[in-house]
């Protein structure tokens, strides 16, 4: 559809896929930008403020041994005067001008009686524009002129809107309706408006979650198995006994509930919980291999080829010395090969198949399938789910998660569903040292130097693709430093690429045509490169604590000393270093994720996508429990009253 007159934005947001009004205006904001002045009583040491006044001198370059930066003289509108230090951001001098009026975010040394800039923008505001959204958006699409897109079509007569909460839920908590909601998303004039807007998409999950979860507990409830074969324990055992490595206590615990499961006569429906690096796959590959010693075929799906690659390999290994007939099963199967495995899966030969969407496609038919699980399970709708339980009979269903969260919270979010938890790490333990370092790229390349001559594989990991005045650190403003040292060793991923191009890079990295990875945030949780032992994160303080450890979790995977450097720049915060440390001696994601919260203030809690829990886009576990509790109850009252 053709959204705007510019054949530039039409084409950028179709590539986006965006593609309907709805497309459109259900992109929200992913963080927003608060530019709620502070009042001088409340501006204090070390703290950030945000001060709208006017410049009182050309900005002035200075040059010292380490530091570079711009420095100006600054009176705010309430005529308090400060000194301004700009760090790294010569450009200032060409964008900024003297008796020019902005608004400014910074830390304030009182000491000195001078604010660091953070951050600056130009002009006045009104009162109703102090808290701007910012979007995730491809490079060369402008925050303001998508914002000015969502603006025009959600003010459009015909719009319809649509939510599953029902009316009794809207009155009980006073929600506002879907129209509201989006337009204090996406055009906040306070933090009343926004607050009230999150919240409705934040319940809106929970409820959808709870209702499907519902559902089909319910109906593995009323379910029989029409055939139960006991599971032989001392068969796996002699499997866990040749194994080159011990499993972890949790990770024969959860093999013991599922198999446990197995053995009962209703369907299993279980969530196996555990953080990156925890060991689901085993834990996965034991159940299949269970299942299979009752003489039934299994299924383990996975979002991406690369992961169901993974996994293939991972299970032709473990499997070795066994008769399973494993095969692997995705979108670019060639035809003669995937015709094979369709004839394979119906007289049932083979035993275990790995595969992505295609497993559940239409033509794929399975002799009794009865065992299916399901990596990274929250990358798969409820239908796709379903749909692939269906193509058996009475079928056992694993679903596994990368959501580090405790036993009592989980009960709270996931109401009477079973859980098996990964807590405890593999024995091999990870090797991996977390340091903070400031940003230099002639250190940085002589330490990736260094790895490179040992053979060994590095992430370097940026917060935006696209260059941007507030962050200088992106994709687009690193690659070509990266390129023109590295050249082909060095790959380049990110969201705005095409699935082959995403594909390429990652198949690069991982048969190690290139060494080093240049990604953003969307580097696959699941992916279990081993011999990467190094890892960069530039401006490592504009990502969360759970996310900076979601993302460390893919170095180190085989035991070799690793490091994970988190960069930092002069106009970083003290705070905000000092959150870093914390990532230093603390290893448990759910942990960091409380922190996270209990650091962060208020000012910045404002964003709908931060809770690096990968099962969820607005809601976040631990913060949101209230949400999780009163939505799994609405959703079992919604379908009761249903049912009868
Ligand atoms: P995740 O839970 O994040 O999916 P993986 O299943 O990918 O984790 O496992 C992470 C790494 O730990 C893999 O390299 C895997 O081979 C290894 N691993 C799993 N279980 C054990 C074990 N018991 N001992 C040693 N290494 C293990
Ligand atoms: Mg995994």
């Amino acid at each position: 559809m053709e959204f705007s007159k510019s054949k530039r934005i039409n084409y950028l947001l179709y590539q986006m896929g965006i593609k309907s009004i709805h497309d459109l205006i259900f992109y929200l904001p992913y963080r927003y930008e608060d530019y709620s002045l502070t009042p001088f009583i409340d501006i204090k040491d070390k703290q950030k403020v945000v001060l709208e006044g006017a410049i009182l001198n050309e900005p002035k370059a200075f040059k010292g041994n380490k530091i570079k930066g711009v420095t100006f003289d600054f009176m705010s509108n309430d005529k308090h005067y400060f000194k301004v230090v700009a760090f790294n951001r010569d450009y200032l001098t060409s964008i900024i001008n003297f008796r020019d009026t902005f608004t400014l975010v910074g830390i304030y040394n009182k000491q000195r009686n001078q604010i660091n800039l953070i951050n600056l923008n130009k002009g006045t505001i009104s009162e109703e524009d102090r808290i701007k959204p910012i979007y995730h958006l491809p490079s060369s699409l402008k925050n303001f002129e998508f914002s000015r897109l969502v603006k025009k079509y959600l003010a459009k007569e015909d719009n319809k809107f649509f939510t599953i909460i029902p009316y009794e839920m809207i009155n009980k908590y006073k929600l506002v309706n879907v129209k509201d909601a989006l337009n204090y998303v996406h055009f906040p004039k306070n933090r009343e408006e926004l607050k009230k807007g999150v919240l409705f998409f934040k319940y809106e999950e929970a409820l959808s979650f709870s209702i499907k979860n519902q559902i089909i507990r319910n109906e593995n409830n009323v379910i029989k198995k029409t055939k139960l074969d006991l599971i032989d324990i001392k068969e796996l055992n002699n499997l866990v006994k040749a194994l080159p490595f011990k499993l972890s206590k949790d990770q024969i615990n959860a093999i013991k509930e599922i198999v446990n499961d197995l053995n009962k006569n209703k369907p299993m429906y279980r969530i196996l919980e555990g953080d990156v690096g925890s060991g689901k796959t085993m834990v996965a590959l034991f159940s299949l291999y269970a299942n299979y010693l009752r003489n039934r075929q299994g299924a383990l799906l996975a979002p991406t080829e690369a992961l169901a690659k993974q996994h293939y390999l991972t299970a032709k290994q473990l499997f070795y010395n066994t008769k399973i007939n494993i095969k692997l099963l995705t979108g670019s199967s060639k035809a003669d090969e995937k015709n094979m495995i369709l004839e394979d899966l119906l007289d049932g030969s083979i035993d275990i198949i790995i595969g992505t969407h295609s497993l559940f496609s239409k033509g794929v038919k399975y002799n009794s399938l009865s065992l299916v699980v399901i990596d990274e399970q929250h990358r798969f709708g409820v239908n796709q789910r379903t749909s692939l339980v269906d193509k058996g009979e009475d079928v056992d269903l694993l679903q596994m998660s990368a959501t580090p969260i405790p036993r009592s919270l989980a009960l709270s979010i996931y109401g009477d569903l079973d859980i098996s938890f990964l807590h405890s790490f593999p024995s091999k333990e990870r090797n991996v040292t977390t340091s903070l370092m400031l940003t230099n790229t002639k250190k940085i390349f002589s330490i990736i130097d260094e790895e490179l001559k040992k053979n060994r594989k590095i992430y370097v990991i940026t917060p935006l693709i696209e260059f941007n005045e507030n962050n200088s650190y992106s994709i687009e403003s690193i690659y070509p430093i990266y390129k023109e040292r590295y050249q082909n060793d060095v790959s380049c991923l990110h969201g705005a690429l095409k699935k082959e191009e995403k594909e390429k890079a990652l198949d690069d990295f991982i048969k190690g045509n290139s060494h080093i990875l240049l990604s953003t945030q969307v580097v696959e949780v699941g992916i279990d490169i081993k011999d990467a032992s190094l890892m960069f994160i530039y401006k490592a303080s504009s990502f969360g604590l759970a996310s900076l450890h979601q993302l460390r979790g893919r170095i180190g995977r085989d035991g070799y000393p690793s490091t994970c450097y988190l960069l930092y720049d002069e106009e970083d915060s003290l705070e905000s270093k000092e959150r870093l440390e914390i990532l230093k001696d603390n290893n448990d994601g759910f942990i960091l994720a409380e922190k996270d919260l209990s650091i962060r203030g208020p000012g910045e809690m404002l964003g709908l996508k931060q809770s690096g829990f990968p099962d969820f886009k607005y809601l976040n576990v631990s913060k949101d429990i209230n949400i999780f509790t009163k939505a799994r109850d609405d959703a079992k009252k919604i379908i009761e009253n249903k049912d009868s």
